[in-house]
């Protein structure tokens, strides 16, 4: 978990605007995350969530303000390669490539873009799977696979990068119920790890027990960035107080 105080931050977004042609879905974004941190990030359907964490990794180029991941200005078609070296993301859907295994999909990236041997790629992604529970699947394809074990599949793919930031957009909303258990269990567990990690979710029991800040996004921007104590029991803005009072 992170403490206080300690170092510099691990991601600066300031002033993040981001239009999809006359439409702005970013109205200056700023905020800054420290390592070690959890944010967890939750708002109304289409306030923006999804493309702002797109943007830090910059599957969605931003056309306003700054972002800086580990001193890694994303500008332009720059550091692109850099940056998603650093920042692993996971998504609703999944994302594996049908046609690999579970052990192919997990080694792909670090032998393609890091150039790891295999012997030494399959050796770090057994270790990879035994931590989501998962070993036993490693020669399966993913449509064989449960929904909450393709996650799982997912989460080991995306450290199998060894990023410093995790990106979470919505990872247990495509499960079933039973499944939403063993996927937040993996992230929990990463969390206390010490991993950075930005999640959408509306999990309120995971942003409760695991959060170190909630932000709270409302048509396009952040309107509270607190603490997750002081979200739940004490909403300031309108629009966090609706919005809790429908989820909770
Ligand atoms: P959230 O994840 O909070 O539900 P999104 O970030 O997906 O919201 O979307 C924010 C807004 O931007 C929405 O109005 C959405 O329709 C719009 N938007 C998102 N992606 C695109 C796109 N590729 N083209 C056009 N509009 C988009
Ligand atoms: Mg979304």
């Amino acid at each position: 978990m992170y403490t206080p105080g300690m170092a510099e931050p691990i991601i600066v977004a300031q002033d993040v605007q981001k239009h999809f042609g006359s439409f702005q879905a970013l109205r200056g974004v700023s905020m800054s995350v420290q390592p070690g941190e959890v944010v967890v990030v939750i708002g109304p359907s289409g306030s923006g969530k999804s493309t702002f964490i797109r943007t830090i990794n910059a599957l969605d180029p931003h056309d306003g303000g700054s972002i800086v991941v580990d001193g890694i200005p994303l500008d332009g078609a720059r550091n692109l390669d850099a940056i998603r070296r650093e920042v692993g993301m996971v998504f609703q859907s999944f994302n594996l490539f049908p046609h690999l295994t579970v052990l192919e999909n997990v080694t792909l990236a670090p032998t393609r873009v890091r150039k790891t041997g295999k012997a030494e790629a399959d050796k770090r992604a057994l270790e990879l799977l035994r931590r989501v529970g998962i070993e036993e699947q490693a020669h399966k394809y993913p449509a064989q696979l449960s929904g909450g074990q393709q996650q799982r599949v997912a989460i080991a793919r995306a450290l199998a990068m060894d990023p410093k930031v995790m990106l979470f957009d919505e990872p247990t909303s495509a499960l079933d119920p039973e499944m939403i258990k063993e996927v937040l269990d993996v992230m929990k567990e990463l969390a206390r790890s010490g991993m950075t990690m930005l999640v959408v979710t509306h999990e309120m029991g995971f942003a409760r027990e695991v959060a170190d800040r909630i932000l709270f996004f409302d048509q396009g921007n952040i309107v509270e960035d607190t603490t997750p104590e002081a979200f739940y029991n004490n909403p300031q803005h309108e629009r966090a107080k609706a919005f809790l009072s429908k989820i909770l």
